[in-house]
């Protein structure tokens, strides 16, 4: 393609996408296809030649568009909105045509020093303390664009990692790295998103996953016990991911307690995941919702999903920019350059190399609406949430589940679980409308979100006319149509299996990993006054703390602990022996069907060594034993 045809292609293409979104409406919200439809429409190799544009194109439209979700529809409802704008869509197209690699300042100084100031910009924007940006005098901090939030759960995990054991391995320099490692946890809710547990994988790090209240939100007090029962066991807490506007029900954490409480553990990184919610911060009256945040090490936020960014925007604030880039920092020689000492290479604040030029988009963005135009544009959805949350309020046969105070409604009809799977479920299926369920409080709910840009109160009343058809249609079935019901079950059954595949579980630790909330789950409990370990079932630790909580401790790759495979499970324990966290599931605990995250053994007799310390000792921290390379003994505290 030469760039006479370019020019041609591109105006068709730019005419495509156009007529694409302004007559989405008239598309089904979610393909009618099934697993491995496109690879019965596609050749099952590369064209050896070079093909025809135009019969590209209408492969698009025939063959790739059938097997699309319309994330932009009218009535996807379903996640939190995918950002997507004209602005947007140029700043991409223009990145990508001038193709640079920004790792480092030298590498394309504009695309470095155009994130740095955007990046300062939302910051202020959002309200962010002026230890976040990166220009303000005086301030160590700075911002960057990730991939995804995830990413940004990652690298902060990293960091405070870092930091963690290098204060650890100060105070003990002959305890081995990986022993050190051993005893790091880090804190999250059981509403946080399943990034926390992924971060914490690949980190090797446990953690901790505690019950929030009953509106969902983490408490000071909850986190606070929970890091004296692990210190008392000789673990050291280094990192909280706190939320803000959480997946399920977006709810908020309460970070001004949280952070007041994280006083009383000096080093421990305070993190801030707001995904969703952090964009609305742009408005003056949603500002509350951010107090707290001058406790904070970092905080991120996806303009790319509520500010009319396309995808990949994620956009990461830390206060410290030393001490996020140090845990990633490599240099190579071919990677320096003679500025690197006075300018940003955003190469150490992630964990790839190359970089696209994303600051393009967000640019175009804040210019093309400025803050007034998303302002507008954020406060529409809230509307249109509360408008809905309205109509479901006047129906008696609803309830609604979440404190509305952004775009997102959580509700269900008052019955069982099983009956609202079963409306969602017919819902998805009939591709009008396109949501997805959540587990808040252990109750099965529906989530609805206002997504797309230029959604209308018309077509909210719309998608509840959908909803209450269905919910009158399935009512009256279930009072009248009990009997065939039964007999029909094992094919509903089926057929609901099928629909499962647009009803996506939003994060809930217990639903995407089944394994942390089993019984096997180390749990801590006071049931008895030592130690037990209880081999034959759950091993749980026991603790002296008086309080009991509803936690979950999530074990660094757990999941491949679960297999029933004796040969698959038997290898990998040796993997971590080098690390001296033996993990070793013992066949009755396989038998037993837990299939729950094991516990290390010698992290078990290590905590028997911890207890007998305790019993030996009085004060309330306990001292740290870890062995040796040698086998002696060194007392961390
Ligand atoms: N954190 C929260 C609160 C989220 O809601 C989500 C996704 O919806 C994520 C993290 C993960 O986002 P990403 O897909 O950018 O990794």
């Amino acid at each position: 393609m030469d760039s006479t045809e370019f020019r041609k292609r591109g105006m068709e293409m730019v005419e495509y996408i156009c007529n694409y979104l302004e007559t989405l409406s008239e598309r089904r919200v979610t393909p009618s296809v099934e697993p491995g439809y496109l690879r019965h429409l596609l050749p099952t190799e590369a064209p050896q030649e070079p093909e025809d544009w135009d019969q590209i194109m209408s492969d698009v439209e025939d063959k790739i568009m059938p097997g699309v979700t319309h994330w932009q529809h009218p009535r996807f409802h379903a996640y939190f909105p995918a950002g997507n704008s004209f602005p947007s869509i140029l700043g991409d197209m223009l990145g990508d045509g001038i193709g640079c690699i920004g790792f480092s300042w030298a590498a394309s100084p504009a695309c470095t020093e155009l994130e740095t100031i955007v990046l300062d910009w939302l910051g202020k924007a959002i309200g962010l303390p002026d230890h976040f940006l990166a220009l303000k005098e005086g301030s160590t901090g700075g911002g960057v664009i990730q991939t995804s939030a995830s990413e940004c759960v990652l690298v902060t995990m990293l960091a405070a990692r870092a930091q963690a054991l290098k204060r650890l391995k100060s105070q003990h320099p002959f305890v081995e790295e990986g022993h050190l490692l051993s005893k790091l946890m880090a804190y999250c809710s059981k509403e946080a998103h399943s990034c926390v547990e992924k971060a914490a994988m690949i980190c090797f790090v446990k953690l901790r996953i505690l019950e929030p209240d009953e509106d969902a939100s983490l408490r000071g007090q909850t986190i606070y016990e929970a890091m004296e029962e692990d210190e008392l066991q000789g673990l050291v807490p280094f990192f909280v991911s706190t939320t803000l506007g959480t997946t399920g029900s977006c709810a908020f954490d309460n970070l001004p307690e949280i952070g007041k409480q994280l006083q009383r553990f000096p080093g421990v990184w305070l993190h801030v995941d707001a995904a969703y919610a952090g964009n609305s911060f742009i408005c003056p009256e949603l500002k509350p919702l951010l107090k707290g945040i001058e406790y904070a090490d970092s905080f991120n936020t996806n303009p790319n999903k509520w500010l009319l960014t396309n995808f990949d925007c994620s956009t990461l604030w830390v206060r410290d920019r030393i001490r996020l880039t140090s845990a990633l920092v490599v240099d190579p020689l071919y990677l320096k350059h003679g500025y690197s000492d006075a300018a940003i290479d955003y190469r150490h604040w992630g964990v790839p190399l190359s970089r696209r030029f994303r600051s393009l988009k967000l640019w175009f963005v804040l210019r093309s609406y400025g803050i007034s135009g998303l302002q507008h544009y954020i406060r529409h959805h809230i509307k249109l949430a509360k408008r809905f949350e309205e109509l479901v309020l006047k129906d008696k046969r609803f309830e609604i589940c979440n404190q509305v105070k952004l775009g997102l409604v959580c509700f269900r009809l008052k019955g069982s679980d099983k009956l609202n799977e079963k409306l969602l479920s017919i819902i998805n299926e009939s591709g009008k409308l396109h949501m997805v369920p959540a587990s808040v409080g252990d109750r099965y709910i529906i989530r609805f979100c206002a997504v797309a840009q230029n959604a209308t109160a018309e077509d909210i009343d719309y998608a509840w006319d959908i909803i209450v058809d269905f919910a009158n249609e399935l009512l009256e079935k279930e009072q009248h149509d009990e009997l065939s019901e039964i007999m029909n079950r094992k094919k509903q059954d089926t057929l609901a299996q099928k629909r499962s595949f647009f009803v996506r579980m939003v994060s809930d630790p217990k639903l995407y990993n089944p394994a942390i909330n089993k019984a096997g789950t180390p749990k801590l409990s006071m049931e008895l006054p030592s130690p037990v370990v209880s081999r034959g079932s759950a091993p749980i630790i026991r603790t002296q703390s008086s309080v009991d909580h509803n936690s979950w401790i999530s074990w660094p790759l757990a999941f491949l602990f679960n297999s029933n495979n004796e040969e698959k499970g038997s290898n990998v324990s040796l993997r971590f022996r080098h690390l001296d966290t033996n993990v070793r599931p013992t066949s009755s605990r396989r038998n037993s069907g837990a299939g729950s995250s094991p516990s290390p053994e010698n992290e078990l007799d290590y905590v028997n060594v911890q207890q007998q310390q305790l019993e030996q000792r009085s004060p309330r921290r306990s001292p740290m034993v870890v062995r040796k390379a040698s086998g002696g003994r060194d007392n961390l505290n």
